[in-house]
């Protein structure tokens, strides 16, 4: 009884209406057809879209809900490919939540989904759980020589995902990849259990399977937060990577690394792994090379452009990670111009909180600025930020665009965005499978 009343409670986060739901707005971005629609209906019932386009075309059934937001435009609903909901960073942060316990974990785990889906990303992909944080969480003990009582517990990932596809939390679709794959001396490599050779990485990807995992991440190379060791070095080996694109494929599970050399992207894009993040340093070549694979990038611009730099200073950041920071914000910047001209596949990713404050905006929202300020048309970022995003993810026939037959997953943004990106500043509407999270406009 008790526990009924608390679900009830849970879900009055959003509202639930049983009936059908029109929405009404100014317009909408048709990201499919590259199309902005104006004077447009979206019909939505059981929590899919069954209808959607000019009003004068779109038939209204009777007495459904209408939600008339006025002079917004509709888009679907934005998808970050890189977050980390237990992001921990070098500085204050990290000194925060130094003693944090698992359960301490999944309560700010869940506070941040929560956040992110008020910021209007309704799908977001954790490329793993955050190393840094493992050691003091006591976490990443390897789950295959733990007694069998906590070896087969649901990581908290996995755990938060479940909890908020069953409705009883608020947040976005959490697709994620476990804890990353990594080798003696990688990147996080200072606390994660660590595989060397071939036979290690087979297991390590089968247990994060095991686990729940439906990516999985591999560290190809030195990172940002690796306090020792090159970013642009190789440091895992082909037949390594080889191994892991391997026993992914078996079980239909896609795999991306961590990346900062061109020369470890090359390894890894003809081992055949379906995506790579940051990639700082890459350069025409590989990304020509990403291209003819179809290897997606996801760039993380964020991370190492001025706009981040305010919030580097608000969480304490060390100043070995501002060195860091502005020693690859070049290079990675002319990468993503590249990556642009060269047609590369870009799914957008943050490795910030979706929510988190960057020059007046969310990191989701600046990041996709910036794909325009580094050549891309805003129609291409509203891609990046939705239907290529799902494309990624191998869900593109049911998220990431306003047709029938897809999840009700919509914001509203005040403008239309194919004209100003910076439209998405004022997002202000949130409706995930159909239930209003927000409305700024009510
Ligand atoms: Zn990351």
């Amino acid at each position: 009884m008790r526990l009924a009343l608390l679900a009830t409670l849970l879900l009055a986060a959003g509202t639930v209406c049983a009936q059908t739901v029109v929405l009404r707005a100014a317009g909408l971005v048709d990201v499919l057809a590259g199309e902005a629609v104006p004077d447009a209906v979206v019909v939505v019932d059981g929590g899919r879209i069954v209808a959607a386009g000019r009003a004068a075309t779109v038939e209204v059934p009777q007495d459904s809900h209408v939600i008339d937001l006025g002079d917004q435009w509709l888009l679907p609903g934005l998808m970050n490919m890189h977050v980390h909901l237990d992001l921990l960073l070098p500085g204050t942060m990290a000194a925060t939540h130094a003693n944090e316990s698992e359960a301490e974990l999944v309560l700010r785990m869940a506070d941040n989904a929560h956040r992110s889906l008020l910021s209007g990303v309704t799908t977001v992909r954790q490329p793993a759980m955050f190393p840094s944080l493992a050691a003091r969480a006591g976490r990443f003990t390897d789950r295959a020589t733990m007694p069998d009582r906590r070896r087969d517990a649901r990581p908290p990932d996995v755990a938060l995902a479940r909890a908020i596809e069953r409705g009883v939390l608020p947040g976005p679709r959490l697709i994620t990849a476990g804890e990353m794959v990594n080798i003696t001396g990688g990147h996080g490599a200072a606390v994660t259990p660590l595989h060397d050779g071939p036979y290690d990485m087979r297991k390590a990807t089968r247990y994060q399977i095991r686990a729940g995992a439906t990516w999985i991440k591999l560290a190809i190379s030195g990172g940002i937060a690796t306090p020792v060791g090159g970013i642009g070095q190789p440091l895992m080996t082909r037949d390594e990577i080889e191994a892991v694109v391997d026993i992914a494929g078996r079980h239909g599970v896609r795999v991306t690394a961590h990346v900062g050399s061109a020369e470890a992207a090359r390894v890894a894009v003809e081992a055949g792994v379906n995506g790579l993040e940051h990639g700082y340093f890459l350069d025409r070549d590989i990304l020509r090379l990403m291209r003819d694979h179809g290897t997606w990038f996801v760039p993380t611009i964020v991370v190492s452009q001025p706009a981040t730099f305010d919030f580097f200073e608000r969480i304490g950041s060390p100043e070995w990670y501002m060195e860091r920071v502005r020693e690859v914000g070049r290079d990675h910047w002319r990468a993503l111009e590249m990556a642009i001209e060269e047609g590369v596949n870009i799914a957008l990713g943050s490795d910030q909180h979706p929510f988190e404050p960057n020059d007046g905006t969310t990191a989701t929202v600046r990041e996709a600025e910036y794909y325009v300020e580094a050549g891309m048309t805003p129609l291409q970022a509203l891609r990046a930020a939705t239907i290529d995003a799902a494309r990624m993810l191998g869900m593109d026939d049911s998220l990431g665009a306003l047709s029938p037959g897809f999840e009700a997953d919509i914001v509203a943004v005040d403008g239309n965005p194919m004209e100003d990106i910076s439209a998405l500043r004022t997002l202000g509407f949130v409706m995930r499978e159909g239930r209003v999270y927000r409305n700024d406009w009510e």
